[in-house]
């Protein structure tokens, strides 16, 4: 057998490999900390953007401020800030673009959000707000203009469908819809069976849609969370992931390597499949995400180089 490690996985450069990290703002001042240790330790792997989620119905939209504002003044990361449209009107909507562009937010992760009613429950848009994602999308854009400044603007997909779509034709207009109205990349939902993500471009791009559709990953830090958010999100959980963390509740060591055996091998397999760009949902917490990066080869900057240079300089 070849021991021989094929060209993706030589793990002592970056390999063209660009990631983010999303996190969520944090509730209590013990949630704070452990956000920044993870902001803290993640950064110096150079991820192209991290992103900062927004609560439903602006359930969080002081602390997500802040978060993103604390990363701008605190950190040479550039953030992303999500924003939903539901239960609020346009002119609420648009005051917190105002106020991540003064701020200095320049990329904003436009999303419609959940029904007020809860997940499951019918969809209503403000009445006086944005009615989906698409449309708001377009009203970021004219604040943009409005503002002369330039705001990237990216959005969500679903390999699976999102849960409330009709079809899967009906679920790619929408995504067509938000890229005619100024969306520059989509970042999908987590799922497990990269098969699913491949069906998912393939239809995509047989709707000329060219945008970069990057994966979601969430690396499972606990499996029962995990499948509860995965009912919610309309994701599947396959029965061999199941099987790898059955019997493992009380086993949490053992669980935290399973996680990283299988966060890795589905990485690995979209690497193999032409994949270069990852979106790691983190839950707020870096060990299973910085150990996937490694592995991917990004390396904290400034330390692989001057490594490098010396181990060419003792050779020569
Ligand atoms: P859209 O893109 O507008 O719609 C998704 C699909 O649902 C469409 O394809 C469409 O077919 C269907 N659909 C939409 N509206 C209707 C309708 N009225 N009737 C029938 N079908 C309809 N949520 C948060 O609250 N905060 C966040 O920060 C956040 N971040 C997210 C980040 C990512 C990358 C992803 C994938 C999701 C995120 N979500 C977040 C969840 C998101 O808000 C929900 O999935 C929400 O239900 C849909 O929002 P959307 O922008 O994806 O919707």
């Amino acid at each position: 057998m070849s021991t021989e490690l094929r060209p993706s996985r030589v793990p002592h450069h970056r390999n063209g490999m660009r990631v983010s990290f999303e996190f969520f703002p944090p509730k209590t001042e013990e949630m704070e900390k452990t956000l920044w240790e993870s902001v803290t330790r993640l950064a110096p792997l150079s991820p192209a953007f991290v992103s900062v989620t927004y609560g439903a119905g602006g359930s969080t939209r002081e602390r997500t401020h802040a978060t993103v504002k604390r990363i701008l003044d605190e950190t040479g990361l550039t953030p992303a800030a999500h924003l939903t449209c539901v239960a609020a009107t346009r002119e609420e909507v648009d005051d917190v673009v105002r106020g991540y562009v003064a701020a200095g937010v320049r990329h904003i992760v436009a999303l419609r959000g959940d029904p007020v009613g809860g997940i499951g429950t019918p969809y209503a848009p403000h009445p006086g707000g944005y009615v989906n994602a698409a449309d708001l999308c377009g009203g970021i854009k004219r604040l943009a203009a409005a503002e002369k400044v330039e705001i990237e603007v990216s959005v969500s997909a679903y390999p699976e469908r999102h849960p409330e779509s009709p079809s899967d034709e009906a679920d790619i207009d929408m995504l067509a819809r938000k890229v005619d109205a100024g969306a520059t990349r989509a970042i999908t939902q987590f799922f497990f069976d990269n098969d699913l993500y491949f069906r998912y471009l393939d239809k995509v791009r047989a709707r000329g849609i060219s945008l970069p559709i990057v994966p979601g990953i969430l690396p499972v830090q606990n499996f029962k969370l995990a499948q509860s958010f995965a009912a919610k999100a309309g994701a599947s959980i396959p029965s061999w992931l199941a099987d790898r963390f059955a019997g493992l509740d009380d086993d949490p060591a053992t669980r935290k390597l399973i996680a990283a055996a299988v966060a890795a091998e589905q990485v690995f397999d979209l690497v193999d499949r032409g994949v270069t760009e990852f979106h790691f949902y983190t839950m707020n917490r870096a060990d299973l995400v910085y150990a996937i990066c490694h592995l991917l080869g990004l390396r904290p900057i400034g330390a692989s180089a001057p490594a490098a240079t010396a181990a060419a300089e003792a050779v020569a």
